[in-house]
This record gives structure tokens, sequence and C-alpha cells, in this order.
């Protein structure tokens, strides 16, 4: 290898570590969802099943799936069932278990859409994001919203910390 191959390689070696450390510090992990950042399928689910409404099954699934995904344990993803209906400690942590254990993935819009789990699609809620041609999945909406998020951080100035009065 002469040196000038040698020095273009460098080069370009250099390069894409740059890229892929800008792309390490944009990626954002799932797991740093924030209530703000749910679908509104997933807010939905969550709320109705505080008020002890029957969820059917591909809701509950589909929470518990969720639930994994964005990194709650299973004892903060069963808080969300106390209130259902048929409420078994035992039978929610068994299913729960079993979600968590064969790493289910969430189900994708359409099947919520048909399942009455979509309440965009019902008209019940307004969102400008599930609205988009391309939304096809609850977890399409998270990643936009945290990388909407991360984006807002960091443009966002550094805060001035506080003045201790003389
Ligand atoms: S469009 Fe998809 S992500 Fe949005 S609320 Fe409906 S199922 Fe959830």
């Amino acid at each position: 290898m002469d040196e000038a191959f040698a020095g273009r390689m460098a080069e370009e070696v250099g390069r894409i570590v740059g890229l892929l450390q800008h792309q390490a510090s944009t990626e954002v992990s799932f797991t740093s969802a924030d209530e703000g950042d749910w679908p509104p399928c997933m807010r939905e689910v969550t709320t109705q099943l505080a008020q002890s409404v029957n969820i059917n099954h591909v809701g509950r699934v589909f929470l518990a799936s969720m639930s994994r995904v964005i990194g709650l344990s299973v004892d903060e993803a069963q808080a969300f069932f106390v209130n259902a209906p048929d409420y078994s400690a035992d039978m929610t942590r068994y299913q729960l278990s079993h979600v968590y254990e064969h790493e289910y993935t969430p189900a994708g819009c359409p099947k919520l859409q048909i399942n009455a789990c979509c309440p965009v699609t019902r008209g019940d809620v307004k969102s400008d994001l599930c609205s988009r041609e391309w939304m096809d999945h609850p977890l399409k909406y998270l990643r936009v919203r945290q990388r909407a998020k991360h984006r807002e951080e960091q443009s966002s100035p550094p805060k001035e910390e506080s003045q201790t009065p003389q």
C-alpha cells in the first residue's frame, strides 16, 4: 500500500467514523419515551383501562407489547390493568410475562384500526401525525415524536446557571 493510498483510506475511514458518530448522537432510544410521546391509540387504551372500560384482546396485547418496547417493567405494565373489569393479578402477570419473554412486536395501525383501537380513524381524536400517508405503525409515531424532541433539545440554548443574590 503506497502512502498516497493509505492517506486516502485514512481520510475515508475518518469520514465514515464521523458519520457513524453523528448517527449515534441523533439516534433516540424508544426507552426514553415519556407519556407525551405516546401515540393516541396507546393513550386511549391506558385511559380507558383506568376508567374500567373493557378493552378487547387486540388492545390489551398492543398495550403490553408497547410497554415492553418502551422499556417499562412488567410491574409498571401490570399497573395499567388493575382497574380492568375482569382484572386478575395472576392472569395479567402470566400474560404480560408471555408478551415480554416472547418479545411481541406491537400491532400496526391497520390491525388496530380494524379492531376499533384507533381513536383517530374513529374520528374521536385529531392528530396531524397519524393523518400522514406513511403512518402505518405506532412505533413510527413514537420515533417521530422522539426525534422532534431530541432536535428541539439540541437546538435550544443551554440554560443559564441561577445567580446567587449578593
Ligand atoms: S393512526 Fe396508528 S399510531 Fe395513530 S392512533 Fe391510529 S393506530 Fe395509533
